[in-house]
């Protein structure tokens, strides 16, 4: 059966005249959906029991429900694994920050990019969610909160640009002014470089802020730490980023997880200047969380400091990750992963 909560509203207006039902129904309907966030027909008092009964012949909701819950004892960070009906979880973030409060959400259940840092990644790509999956996770928090969501980042498990049709649909709904109204510059999507859909993405005329992973400023780098930038090169990369910068007019921002004796010297520094030179950018320069799957070393805050210094004096904006929720497995995966203890 299809999913109601997977509709745009004009498509949920087609539906509705399908069915024989008035169009102006659409606009109850979305709201019982998107604001007051209903899992079931029932509960959608002004709606007449013959459309309730006529809808629920074609379609249901999608469902999920919060496993389990870590709250930081440090700042007000919440941890959720959410998990959906097939019995899959992922995990989503919860992140008060003096700007707004802003959800990190999962795009896929696991993720097949294999990068050697990354925790969401050891356990391989199930499936990708679908759009009512990715608005779940902000209902739920906003539900169990009791705070509105008013930043976005796609920063959780998965490669949101490998499931490209499904989050740029979950983008125009929860973007949607009938809906959560959530603006689209206050939305960031993060992705590890897959180039052609940079492309499409710079021309779907939604202006959020693209975040690349760059995490090492040289090709051979780069391809030490994330097996995708084989596949997409370092200078295609930048040349797309170029690409959505004329398109959108957003700045940039570039993700540097900083590995110890790894990426975090002068010459790094150099380098990575060097590539960003005259770009609309901001470097977020991310303390590596320990994996213990993977051999690294996060670097020491006075070499992160030194890095960010060097990269201030070449002209380029850099901005040091502050770490939330340290003390409840903030690290990107983790906790899905203690959760199913593999
Ligand atoms: N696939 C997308 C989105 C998920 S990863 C991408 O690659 O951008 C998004 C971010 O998670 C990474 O850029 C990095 O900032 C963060 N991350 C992953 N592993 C981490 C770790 N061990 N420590 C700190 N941050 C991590």
């Amino acid at each position: 059966m299809k999913k109601i909560d997977d509709l745009s509203f004009e498509e949920l207006e087609r539906a509705l005249v399908e069915l024989g039902e008035p169009k102006f129904k659409a606009k109850q309907i979305f709201d019982w959906i998107h604001n007051k966030t209903v899992e079931d027909f029932e509960g959608m008092s002004n709606i007449s029991k013959k459309t309730k009964e006529e809808l629920s012949k074609v379609f249901e909701f999608t469902l999920g429900s919060i496993e389990l819950k870590l709250e930081s004892e440090l700042d007000e960070t919440k941890k959720y694994v959410i998990k959906f009906e097939d019995g899959n979880v992922v995990e989503s973030v919860f992140l008060k920050y003096k700007f707004g409060n802003t959800a990190c959400i999962s795009s896929e259940v696991g993720c097949k990019m294999g990068c050697l840092f990354c925790a969401s990644t050891k356990n391989g790509f199930l499936r990708s969610l679908t759009t009512a999956e990715m608005l779940k996770q902000i209902y739920l928090i906003q539900n169990d909160t009791k705070e509105k969501i008013s930043n976005v980042v796609i920063m959780g498990s998965g490669e949101p640009l490998n499931n490209y049709d499904n989050v740029i649909k979950f983008l125009k709904l929860i973007n949607d002014e009938r809906g959560q109204n959530i603006s689209m510059r206050k939305i960031t999507l993060s992705t590890c470089g897959i180039v052609p859909r940079i492309y499409s993405l710079a021309d779907e005329d939604i202006p959020i802020t693209l975040a690349i992973s760059l995490h090492a400023a040289t090709q051979e780098k780069r391809e030490e730490i994330l097996p995708i930038a084989k596949k997409y090169k370092l200078d295609e990369i930048l040349k797309a980023c170029d690409y959505y910068v004329e398109k959108t007019g957003r700045r940039l921002t570039f993700e540097y997880i900083m590995i110890s004796s790894f990426n975090d010297s002068p010459e790094d520094a150099e380098m990575l200047s060097k590539i960003l030179k005259n770009k609309l950018a901001n470097v977020n320069l991310i303390p590596c969380n320990y994996v213990k799957e993977a051999n690294i070393k996060p670097s020491e805050n006075l070499d992160i400091e030194r890095f960010k210094r060097l990269l201030y004096d070449k002209g380029i904006n850099a901005t040091v990750r502050r770490e939330l929720g340290s003390d409840i497995n903030a690290a990107c995966g983790q906790l899905r992963n203690n959760y199913l203890k593999i």
